[in-house]
């Protein structure tokens, strides 16, 4: 397997993965829209709402808010606590929240007993409060994985595509017609032939192909080599994601192991 980094930012990261099958590419994507543990609200307890919205709506627009923890490792998801599940700081954080109007109820206005978790993000509004009305509740975050439900789900935009590989033929007069059909604008002329200038941009939209009457361009896919893109909700760093994505996967198969050597 050979990896190549091609991008790395804090809620994204995107790389070149090759030898690899694309089940084994699919599952990395899989797991980090599915089996990655993050922090969510999960529990609220309503005690005045006064604003426009109905208190489900929200309910479900403060579940949806990613909130990023300083060391995720330190809380359990509550199955795996050691209190079996019924709640303690170990697979809890309490949370309160109560703001008059006028105003915008933002995210940051989430206020948490645990000073290293917050919302990822301080300025997500979530209601406008009209002169005098009034917003209170408290409840608790937990710590589950995206396919319990959406509000857990680290990875966002997860996807992959084939490396493409991409060649020009003699047969190129330099028209430019593939040039200005390309929706990606990776075509030139150069020294009056075509050239791709970032070939891994290509969406294999085969567009270029339809375009040129010489029939000068071949594209196939590479079909053990990936080009992999993973974007975060910012509940976590998506290196991390990735390698805790890795890691579950891992997991899972060291659990198979085990159980198939008792059966030996
Ligand atoms: S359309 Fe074909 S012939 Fe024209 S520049 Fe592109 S590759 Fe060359
Ligand atoms: S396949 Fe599509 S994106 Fe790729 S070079 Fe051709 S026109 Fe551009
Ligand atoms: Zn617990």
């Amino acid at each position: 397997m050979k990896f190549e980094l091609l991008e790395l930012r804090e809620d994204r990261i995107r790389y070149l993965l090759s030898g690899v099958t694309a089940a084994f590419a699919n599952g990395i994507r899989r797991a980090c829209m599915s089996e990655v543990p993050v922090l969510a609200i999960d529990e609220i307890n309503l005690y005045d709402n006064t604003s426009v919205l109905f208190d489900e709506q929200l309910s479900l627009r403060i579940g949806e808010i990613p909130l990023r923890a300083e060391d995720l490792d330190v809380f359990s998801q509550p199955e795996e606590c050691q209190c079996g599940g019924t709640g303690c700081p170990g697979c809890r954080v309490d949370f309160m929240l109560s703001k008059e109007g006028p105003g915008m109820v933002y995210s940051e206005d989430i206020q948490f007993t645990d000073p290293g978790v917050k919302s990822a993000f301080k300025k997500i509004p979530i209601v406008i409060l009209g002169d005098g009305e009034k917003l209170v509740m408290e409840g608790f975050a937990t710590k589950r994985v995206g396919k319990d439900h959406t509000k857990w789900q680290a990875g966002t935009l997860c996807g992959y595509k084939n490396q493409p590989s991409f060649a020009i033929s003699e047969a190129c007069d330099g028209c430019g017609k593939c040039v200005e059909v390309c929706p990606r604008n990776i075509l030139v002329i150069e020294e009056g032939r075509a050239k791709a200038t970032n070939i891994l941009e290509c969406s294999l939209c085969k567009l270029c192909i339809g375009a040129c009457e010489a029939a000068a361009i071949t594209l196939s896919p590479v079909l053990d080599s990936f080009v992999v893109s993973i974007e975060g909700s910012g509940c976590i760093v998506a290196k991390d994601m990735v390698a805790k994505a890795a890691s579950e996967i891992r997991k899972r198969a060291l659990d198979l192991d085990a159980k198939l050597a008792e059966l030996s």
